[in-house]
């Protein structure tokens, strides 16, 4: 079979044009990249909210078994926590936006300024993905004559002009995740009797965080078992040594 006799189907060229997978096993493929992002991010998110507010509760719960006490702290870790989630997406994606704003109206002027030299540009950008030469010039003018800035954008700055992030939305996201993951370990230590509390948000805590490992990790097309063991571990050496912390100066200093 030669290459001539290789045409994709139908469906593929249309799920290909409109982000789809191309490709039934393929996670990965198209504009579902921006949605498995954000997916991850929550995740990330919801996973920051519960170690931090995990590790202050558990904390203060090895200094007092006062439930306002250990409340109050939680509360202000979840609030703090989710503020400062919120400012710092906003920032990275403001600035991130900023620069990919600015690339645009560079790629805009150029193409006013010498249209010839940005087609020489494109057509150089698909020979070195290794074209040849003749197909490279095709390919250029053809992309050049459906829209000369969006051929640019996506050869040359990979930037998805329809898909520019939005720092506010951005910042909602991750501030709603945090909070999400904060309300787990805030319930698994304020409902149960005093003496359970502690061991029940260990283990509720170490749970969540093997199931946000897990979806993690599977979002991200790693291996599962692995990163699960690795932040169970790495969680329950967290709490035990907050715990600790908090025993020892609690009692040193109440
Ligand atoms: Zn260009």
């Amino acid at each position: 079979m030669s290459a001539d006799d290789i045409t994709p189907s139908a469906a593929q060229v249309d799920a290909a044009a409109s982000g789809r997978p191309t490709h039934p096993r393929e996670p990965h493929a198209g504009g579902s990249v921006g949605r498995l992002n954000w997916l991850r991010a929550g995740v990330l998110g919801a996973n920051d909210g519960i170690v931090s507010v995990a590790g202050i509760v558990i904390g203060v719960a090895g200094a007092t078994t006062d439930r306002g006490a250990i409340f109050t702290a939680g509360l202000a870790g979840l609030v703090g926590g989710a503020v400062s989630m919120a400012l710092g997406e906003y920032v990275s994606v403001s600035s991130q936006r900023d620069s990919e704003r600015a690339d645009i109206r560079q790629e805009t002027q150029e193409l006013a300024d010498d249209p010839d030299a940005e087609l020489a540009e494109l057509t150089a950008l698909y020979e070195a993905k290794g074209l040849s030469a003749a197909t490279a010039r095709t390919v250029a003018a053809e992309l050049t004559a459906r829209g000369a800035l969006n051929a640019h954008l996506d050869a040359e700055l990979h930037i998805d002009p329809t898909d520019i992030a939005s720092p506010a939305q951005a910042a909602g996201a991750s501030a709603l995740s945090f909070v999400c993951g904060a309300l787990l370990p805030m319930l698994a230590i304020l409902l149960p009797p005093a003496r359970l509390r502690v061991p029940l948000t260990f283990v509720a805590v170490l749970v969540a965080l093997g199931l946000t490992g897990a979806l993690s990790a599977h979002l991200g097309g790693s291996d599962v078992r692995r990163a699960v063991v690795r932040v169970v571990i790495g969680g329950a050496l967290g709490l035990a040594f907050t715990y600790g912390v908090g025993r020892l100066f609690g009692t040193a200093v109440g």
